[in-house]
């Protein structure tokens, strides 16, 4: 297959893409947002060897017990996050890959916390949590 690649702002933190997503989820919960900056993130989930880094370093952070989130040290950027007790998995910050027309998202998450200014007219999944409680999108 394809190899998809992707990285930070400023370039110096590159990564590939080895496998097919699990998922692409766009997260609403509160501390995707604060880590972001932004209303929502959209996380491509992989199994964790399927992200290889092929440049620069990646900081990490740990958010939450067991929440690490990944980040470029120089420009900020959102990369990475991971949970220990899901060590199988590790999502990439889908809207850092270089060719955007491969990103092809399956639900929301944590929708309860979506933000009130935003409106979204897709006709996807919305889940109250998270994967690990509902199971994986069926792929074809
Ligand atoms: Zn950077
Ligand atoms: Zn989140």
């Amino acid at each position: 297959m394809t190899h998809l690649a992707g990285g930070c702002l400023c370039t110096s933190v590159r990564f590939r893409v080895t496998g097919a997503s699990l998922c692409v989820s766009h997260c609403h919960c509160t501390f995707c947002r604060r880590a972001t900056g932004a209303a929502f993130i959209t996380w491509m989930t992989l199994k964790s060897g399927d992200l290889v880094m092929t440049d620069g370093q990646l900081s990490e952070y740990q958010s939450s017990p067991g929440v690490w989130r990944g980040f470029c040290a120089t420009c900020g950027t959102s990369l990475t996050y991971r949970h220990v007790d899901h060590d199988e998995e590790i999502d990439i910050a889908a809207a850092t890959l270089d060719d955007q027309t491969t990103v092809v998202p399956d639900d929301h998450l944590w929708t309860g916390s979506m933000v009130p200014w935003l409106e979204f007219a897709d006709t996807l999944p919305r889940l109250a949590t998270h994967h690990w409680e509902h199971g994986y999108p069926k792929r074809d």
